[in-house]
């Protein structure tokens, strides 16, 4: 939902969301501004030693948006145009997102204003352990457990895992996830994004009788979280994946093309472009093509008003934040297109972070069936939730999603009172 193809600011889109589903529920002011505010921010400005020898400062942002359902949980992005409103979006997204899944958990998200494409691996490490320390009073396993997010990965929280360890004295694993397997990382955090995708494509078939087995499957962004699913679709479903994409443009082969094979092409060759026997299409066509199922796996704004009335599949699974825009999804709606929403959709990934620090912090690691078998039950239980809503209130999934989130972050925060 970070529109970062206009001056849409994405915390104005947030705090929209918050007064719609607010709507809904009919809740009273004062509860809309705690649902409108994010609970804590933290700005700081940082010098960092770089290659040359010289110093350059750079901003970095914590924001921690509701804390009523647990510890804090969400990444670090690093990016040249992070701004604190992105962030605070971001952080109010989380918030939902893991209330959707019910995971004890409130939101959170960090961000440094950087370009980590112009940086070594040496000045990335200076500005991450700095980083990490600026906002070590706030984070913590049972305050705030960072994650990677754009431009950062195990290696970012291997190097926050250890400042912050340092900080302490003793070891921490549970203060960030995302985490390399030798450092109390999880099995199965890879994959889980695409797992979890492909669980509640599973589950909204069947509601919206819709094909997987011999379905038809076009996937945008054949990257982590694309490629995975389509593996599972393929594999586990019996669907046929016939179209895939990444940054360089698309292919499509009507009767189906080996996803793994695609995968081995891509890690080779830089791109799925160029896939043996299969067609070049561009990645707009790719959305309109007619398939069963359509899942965008890659950036946010990719439906909208200029196609959302060409798209011809019959469910979207949305592996990518954000890629359908408002008035896509009312098109989705009166064409009876079921949308799987980001906040269900991917929130495997989320979900397995937080078996990740469950497993840091009992010292306990659960091997990697068990792993899938919880992330399946917490899938299929949130997948069922969200439906019972949208027939309930004849709303799209989205919206159910953001009902359900929103009331039992509610229901936290009036259980608990307001202090003092
Ligand atoms: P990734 O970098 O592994 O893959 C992204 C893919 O999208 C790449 O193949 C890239 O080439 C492709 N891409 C980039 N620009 C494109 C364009 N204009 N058109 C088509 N393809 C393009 O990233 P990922 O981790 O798979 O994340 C993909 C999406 O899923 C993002 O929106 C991300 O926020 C979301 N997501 C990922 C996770 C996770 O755990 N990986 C969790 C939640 C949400």
């Amino acid at each position: 939902m970070v529109n970062s193809s206009s001056n849409v600011n994405p915390f104005e889109t947030a705090k929209k969301q918050v007064d719609i589903v607010a709507d809904i529920l009919g809740l009273e002011g004062g509860m809309r501004e705690v649902l409108k505010h994010p609970k804590r921010e933290l700005t700081v400005n940082f010098p960092v030693r770089m290659d040359d020898g010289d110093y350059k400062v750079f901003t970095g942002y914590r924001v921690q948006y509701n804390m009523a359902r647990g510890p804090c949980k969400g990444g670090i992005r690093y990016h040249p145009q992070v701004s604190l409103d992105e962030v605070r979006a971001l952080a109010a997204w989380m918030t939902w997102k893991c209330a959707v899944v019910n995971i004890p958990y409130g939101g959170a998200k960090g961000g440094v204003i950087c370009d980590p494409k112009h940086m070594s691996k040496t000045e990335l490490e200076h500005l991450t352990r700095r980083y990490a320390s600026e906002i070590s009073g706030i984070i913590g396993p049972e305050m705030d457990i960072p994650a990677p997010d754009v431009y950062t990965d195990g290696q970012t929280m291997a190097w926050i895992m250890d400042t912050y360890s340092m900080l302490k004295g003793y070891s921490v694993p549970g203060v960030v996830t995302g985490k390399p397997i030798s450092l109390g990382g999880s099995e199965g955090r890879g994959e889980a994004t695409g797992r979890g995708c492909a669980y509640t494509i599973r589950e909204a078939a069947k509601d919206a009788g819709v094909r997987v087995k011999n379905g038809t499957v076009a996937v945008q962004g054949f990257g982590n979280a694309g490629s995975v699913c389509a593996n599972l679709l393929n594999d586990e479903q019996g669907a046929k994946i016939v179209a895939a994409s990444d940054s360089k443009g698309g292919i499509y082969k009507a009767d189906g093309f080996n996803p793994h094979a695609v995968e081995e092409y891509k890690a080779k060759n830089g791109s799925v472009v160029g896939f043996p026997g299969a067609k070049a299409i561009s990645n707009e066509e790719l959305l309109e093509l007619k398939v069963d199922i359509l899942v965008p796996a890659a950036l946010e704004n990719q439906l909208g008003a200029k196609n959302a009335d060409k798209v011809q599949a019959k469910l979207i699974g949305e592996a990518a934040n954000g890629p359908t825009l408002p008035e896509a999804d009312k098109i989705f709606f009166e064409k009876k297109i079921t949308v799987l929403p980001d906040i269900l959709a991917n929130a495997g990934g989320v979900t397995v972070s937080y078996f990740e620090w469950a497993q840091d912090i009992q010292g306990y690691f659960w091997p990697l069936a068990e792993v899938n078998q919880r992330l399946e039950r917490v899938m299929v239980q949130s997948y069922n939730d969200v439906h019972k809503i949208a027939v309930e209130r004849k709303v799209h999934n989205r919206t159910a999603a953001y009902v359900l989130a929103i009331q039992r972050v509610v229901d936290a925060i009036k259980i608990r009172g307001i202090y003092p």
